[in-house]
């Protein structure tokens, strides 16, 4: 593996100089002129990050490598400020994708007998195409759904004997809240597995999901910028996911510094393309804050794995002066009886002050209000909300399904401080 990442790094560094006049100037204002001189695998350092801003000043064709009539397809995810985040593939590209995202399917466990339901967005983002191609080659049933109708979801996954579901955390969440509503017992489900992608995915999601379809979960792990699904999928071991190193060479670095850290040092993943024709990125930095593990998987895989990312270098929120992630709310969260996983923080500006106030769904309130115990359980979130945030925010729990439901992407935090200070309030 070691030899052919080098062998492929080599040629790539070759291809992007003659293709991408970006990385041509940045690489031979690093003292690299050609592949030659990249020695072996740890020379990679040498080489420039690129990142999203770079993405974004050399919109929208910068990066490509191909002429226009070689592009098969183009993909873009949302960003969340002004231009999408475009993927360009050329049908090498598209070949290698679907390969990849088969491999990720095997690994969640996927075979040719199996009816995969797809319940992310068909269209621009890629989650559901790619998963899509990467099924159509190991040969199952699938059964394109989307997301949206909820009941014609519930009505497939009964009525076709769906035993694979693939969704984002908080719609599978959804759905198997829902699942385990209906008058129709659980076993007339035929469900066996549900893989997860698109969205960061908490233990308490992954908890609720397993408890109420008792099915296990497979987290997965794309972006955009490296194609999409099929850059890393967690196996039946479910301890890290299994990334495709031979694709996309895996480095953690200090998200301050830029340096890189050594192995198993938690920090932000950047991604070198080592097999892609029509968009190569050199060091992408993903934001992503994770791990990687290279000792050899239970499941007898010897590929480099990943932890689940817990946080975003972007979505960091800074309250009062200290940085808050998400993740450390959902920390908060889990593992108290009586919560469920979704929550909303809302942030707002009162006077000079910055104030939060995180909302919480319990599960069963008439149960807790019979027993008196709302108030513990309020106090225990204040206490492990002191533990991992040194910042005081307020804290209300409400009725179940009273917070919003996310068919995509979760906006659990709304920041209202900005807003308010513009209109003058
Ligand atoms: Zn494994």
């Amino acid at each position: 593996m070691r030899r052919l990442q080098l062998n492929r790094l080599r040629q790539m560094v070759d291809y992007c100089i003659e293709k991408i006049p970006f990385y041509t100037e940045q690489l031979s204002r690093a003292g690299i002129l050609s592949g030659r001189d990249i020695k072996d695998l740890k020379d990679i350092e040498r080489i420039p990050f690129t990142t999203k801003d770079d993405l974004k000043n050399n919109y929208p064709n910068g990066f490509l490598a191909v002429p226009r009539d070689k592009i098969a397809r183009i993909h873009a995810s949302s960003g969340t400020t002004g231009k999408p985040t475009l993927g360009y593939y050329t049908k090498r590209d598209m070949k290698t994708w679907a390969e990849a995202s088969a491999r990720v399917l095997c690994l969640n466990s996927i075979e040719a007998e199996d009816v995969l339901q797809i319940s992310v967005g068909y269209g621009l983002f890629t989650g559901a195409l790619g998963f899509h191609q990467g099924a159509e080659l190991i040969g199952c049933t699938i059964v394109p759904a989307s997301t949206g109708n909820t009941q014609k979801q519930l009505v497939m996954l009964h009525d076709v004997g769906v035993t694979a579901l693939m969704a984002t955390p908080s719609y599978a969440t959804y759905l198997a809240d829902l699942i385990s509503q209906t008058k129709i017992p659980g076993d007339e489900y035929k469900i066996t597995k549900v893989l997860l992608g698109a969205e960061r995915c908490t233990n308490g999601m992954r908890n609720t999901i397993e408890k109420k379809l008792g099915v296990p979960t497979f987290d997965n792990y794309g972006l955009t910028e490296c194609f999409g699904p099929g850059v890393a999928g967690e196996c039946d071991a479910h301890c890290g996911m299994h990334i495709s190193e031979d694709l996309f060479y895996p480095e953690i670095i200090n998200p301050t510094s830029g340096k890189t850290l050594p192995e198993g040092e938690e920090g932000e993943l950047v991604f070198t393309s080592l097999y892609r024709e029509a968009m190569p990125l050199l060091r992408y930095r993903t934001r992503d804050i994770t791990s990687l593990n290279y000792e050899t998987c239970a499941c007898g895989r010897t590929s480099v794995r990943m932890k689940a990312p817990y946080a975003r270098t972007d979505d960091m929120i800074v309250f009062k002066g200290v940085n808050v992630f998400p993740s450390q709310i959902e920390c908060a969260i889990d593992g108290i009886d009586g919560l469920s996983p979704h929550y909303h923080l809302k942030l707002e500006r009162d006077g000079y002050q910055d104030t939060a106030t995180l909302f919480v769904e319990l599960v069963d309130p008439l149960e807790l209000y019979a027993e008196n115990k709302i108030h513990a359980i309020n106090e225990q979130l204040q206490k492990r909300l002191s533990e991992i945030i040194i910042v005081k925010m307020k804290t209300k729990l409400v009725n179940p399904g009273t917070l919003q439901r996310f068919t995509g992407k979760a906006k659990r935090v709304e920041d209202l401080r900005y807003s308010q200070e513009s209109t003058g309030q």
